[in-house]
Formats: C-alpha cells, sequence, structure tokens
C-alpha cells in the first residue's frame, strides 16, 4: 500500500491551494452569509481557464487526461479550503463522466468542452414530489412526437435558478417494468413552458428549487443513451455523486477553526484547550476525518483501476456525512451558547459559521440518497443480503 503522492501532484496541490488562496478570500470562503450553495459563475471560469475542470476526461473532450487520482488531489484542495465551486461541481463529477459513457458525439461536443471551461452549469433533476428514494417510481413524462419528446412533470430540491441545463430523468415508455422504462436528458432550462420556483431552506435561504414542466418541447437528440436505458445510466451517476470527499470535507474548516479558537479563548483563566472533554471530542472528530479521507483515497484508486465503486461509494456517503453532522455538533457543544448565535449576531463566534453549519448538517444525510438507502445498498452490495 502506497499512500504517497507523487512530486507532480504534490506540486499541483501546491500550485492549486495557492491559486484558491489569492483568487478568493478567505473570508469569502467562510462566509456564512452566502449560503452553503456557493454559485460562483466567474470563479469556475477561472479555474476552467487554468485548465483544471475535467482533470481526469480525455483531451480531445476538453479534459486534462490525467487519472482519478490527480484528480482527488484537485477535489482536496477545493473542498477543504471551500472555493466557490457549485456552478460547475455536478456537472464536472457526474454529467461529465456520463456524458462520455453514454452520449452522442453532438453531446460530448457542445457540453464537455463547455463544462470544463467553467462555462456551464447543470442541475440534477430526479426527485419528485413523490418520488425521492423510490426513483423508480418518477411520474415525469417524456412523449415523443414527431423529432420531439414533450415533457409535463415536476422536479423538487434541485438547484436549477443558479443552473443553464438540467439532467432530466423522464419516464418514456410506461408500460414496461417501472426500472425499464426511464431515460435520462439534457434539458435547456430556458426552454419555453419551464417554470422554476425558488423554496426557503431551513437556514432561510431561497436555494432550493421546483422546477415544473408544462408541455416541454425538446428534440430527440436531447436523450442521453438509449430510450429506457436512464436507471442504468442515474445509478452509474449516483456512484460518482457520493464518492468525493465533498462529505467528509464539507465542515473540516470549521473543525479547524473551532480547534484554533480553543487554543486561543480562555474559560476560568484557562485555554478552552486544556479542557479533557473538549480535547477529546474535537480529536475524535479530527480521527473521523483521517478515516473518511482514507475511504475517498480508496475509492479513487478503485477508480483507477476501472473497478466498480458502488459498495464503497454507498459506506463513504454515510460515514462521511454522519461524521459531518458529529463535527458540526461537537464545534457547537464546544462554542456553548455563541456557537448557536446566527451570523448577523454580534455575539457570534466564528462568524455564526456553527449555527450555519449544524443547521445545514441536517441535510446532509438525506441529500444524493439517504442514510437509510445508502445502508441497503451496503446490506445487498456488501454483505450479499437479499433486497428489502
Ligand atoms: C440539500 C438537498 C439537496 C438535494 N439536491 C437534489 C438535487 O439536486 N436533485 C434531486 O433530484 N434531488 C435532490 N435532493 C433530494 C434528495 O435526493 C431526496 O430528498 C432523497 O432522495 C430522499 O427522498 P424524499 O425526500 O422523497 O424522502 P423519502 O424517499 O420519502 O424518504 C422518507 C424517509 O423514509 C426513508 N426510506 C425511504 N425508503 C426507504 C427504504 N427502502 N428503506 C429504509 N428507509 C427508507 C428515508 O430514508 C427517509 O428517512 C436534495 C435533497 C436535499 C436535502
Amino acid at each position: 500500500m502506497d499512500f504517497q503522492f507523487t512530486p507532480e501532484q504534490e506540486q499541483f496541490r501546491q500550485e492549486l491551494r495557492g491559486f484558491i488562496v489569492s483568487e478568493v478570500p478567505r473570508e469569502l470562503r467562510e462566509d456564512p452569509t452566502l449560503g452553503e450553495n456557493m454559485a460562483d459563475r466567474a470563479f469556475s471560469k477561472r479555474l476552467g481557464q487554468k485548465g483544471w475542470i475535467g482533470l481526469a476526461w480525455p483531451p480531445e473532450y476538453g479534459g486534462a487526461g490525467m487519472g482519478p487520482i490527480d484528480r482527488l488531489v484537485y477535489n482536496e484542495e477545493i473542498i477543504l479550503n471551500k472555493a466557490p465551486v457549485d456552478y460547475h461541481l455536478i456537472a464536472e463529477r457526474q454529467m461529465g463522466p456520463s456524458i462520455i459513457a453514454f452520449g452522442s458525439d453532438e453531446q460530448k461536443a457542445f457540453f464537455l468542452p463547455r463544462i470544463a471551461g467553467g462555462e456551464l452549469g447543470i442541475s440534477i433533476g430526479y426527485s419528485e414530489p413523490e418520488a425521492g428514494s423510490d426513483l423508480a417510481s418518477l411520474q415525469t413524462s417524456a412523449v415523443a412526437d414527431g423529432d420531439d419528446y414533450v415533457i409535463n412533470g415536476t422536479k423538487i430540491w434541485n438547484n436549477a435558478n443558479v443552473m443553464d441545463y438540467i439532467w432530466l430523468a423522464a419516464r418514456t415508455d410506461p408500460d414496461v417494468p417501472k426500472h425499464k422504462g426511464i431515460s435520462a436528458f439534457l434539458v435547456d432550462l430556458k426552454t419555453p413552458g419551464i417554470t422554476i420556483n425558488p423554496i426557503e431552506d431551513l437556514l432561510g435561504d431561497p436555494e432550493m428549487c421546483e422546477v415544473i414542466f408544462d408541455n416541454v418541447r425538446i428534440p430527440k437528440t436531447a436523450m442521453v443513451g438509449e430510450p429506457g436505458q436512464g436507471w442504468y445510466i442515474v445509478a452509474a451517476n449516483l456512484d460518482f455523486e457520493r464518492s468525493g470527499i465533498e462529505r467528509i470535507g464539507r465542515n473540516y474548516m470549521l473543525l479547524m477553526d473551532t480547534i484554533q479558537f480553543c487554543q486561543e479563548t480562555l474559560q476560568n483563566g484557562r485555554p478552552l484547550f486544556e479542557d479533557q472533554l473538549v480535547r477529546n471530542r474535537l480529536m475524535e472528530r479530527l480521527t473521523e476525518f483521517e478515516v473518511g479521507r482514507l475511504m475517498c483515497y480508496k475509492i479513487a484508486w478503485l477508480q483507477s483501476q476501472g473497478q466498480p465503486t458502488t459498495r464503497e461509494a454507498a459506506i463513504s456517503k454515510v460515514f462521511g456525512t454522519e461524521a459531518s453532522q458529529r463535527m458540526a455538533r461537537t464545534c457547537m457543544d464546544v462554542l456553548g451558547m455563541y456557537g448557536q448565535l446566527r451570523p448577523d449576531s454580534r455575539w457570534a463566534k466564528l462568524r455564526g459559521r456553527c449555527e450555519q453549519s449544524y443547521l445545514f448538517g441536517f441535510s446532509l444525510t438525506i441529500a444524493g440518497g439517504t442514510s437509510e438507502v445508502q445502508r441497503n445498498i451496503i446490506a445487498q452490495r456488501g454483505l450479499g443480503l437479499p433486497r428489502r
């Protein structure tokens, strides 16, 4: 087992870190009032100009032809330093690899260079008001009509308000078993008939959306892959969504800053860090972070070997999200009553980030597939238990 990165990868890490630090001031990266959804088109474009989006894609599609381990280095720096990458993150992480694997030549030529350039963002259109965990029950329909499909239905809990396209799972055949009647599409969000309604989240930010499709006409060429192949494409896509350092790394900066806060803050005349309980709790969280990080390393290695990662992605997602929740809870406990103050309070410590991360943390074990659903996947794929 070799846990060392190559000198080139370490050099790349330093270059990337320097770029993030110089391009986006720390106060902005940790600004809690920006919300958790940091879609900054200008920053994505600058990152694209450096050639760092789509690192692992073949050069003919706008990538750098590097491997999953190089991308892991990139992702660690981007996520742990809280760079504002949400505009292109989903498109790069999930849609790009899916377009490479299943897309037509025209789709590859149009989407991949734009994603790699940081100039095109894609929202995920899977969940519906009546279909979340049981995604195969989705009702949004795509009915063939001449050279077009006509879409009707509602997608929910996405970030379509800050994106250009939506990656849509829709039912093209209602007469076959439900998993087999689904197809995937790339739909321009400016197409007539689409209405986007923001929904306020727990933090009070209108970051989630409901997208209504009312007789939306799209060309048949918007389909990714074959009719009825959607379920398979979505499953492959979700492995990418669940496997990165995004989950375990979400509250890393907050944890590090809380540790520093405990070193600098006196309680009853002594640094907070001398309290044994505080020390133990913070070090438990740091240990969990390192374990979660190693899980991500293993997945990147499996990807570099071309091996399946469904089981590992589910394990990493459950562990990473639940550990991130524990991180926010520990920071909240350590800060005491100050931790509960919102960013606009003059008494807030660490700019009120603890309260924001704590509240946002509730969604981590829901988004991208709930912990219960991940545990079912692990039971089936990891332990060979029967499907429930
Ligand atoms: C912050 C956030 C961002 C999101 N972003 C997107 C996005 O970009 N695009 C998108 O399409 N969706 C998105 N979602 C939606 C997310 O994928 C769904 O909320 C999630 O899959 C759960 O579906 P549901 O909300 O319908 O809950 P349900 O499926 O109704 O589940 C309700 C409860 O029942 C449990 N449950 C359900 N089935 C089982 C089972 N078989 N075994 C055990 N327990 C079960 C669940 O674990 C959960 O606790 C996002 C959600 C959040 C919170």
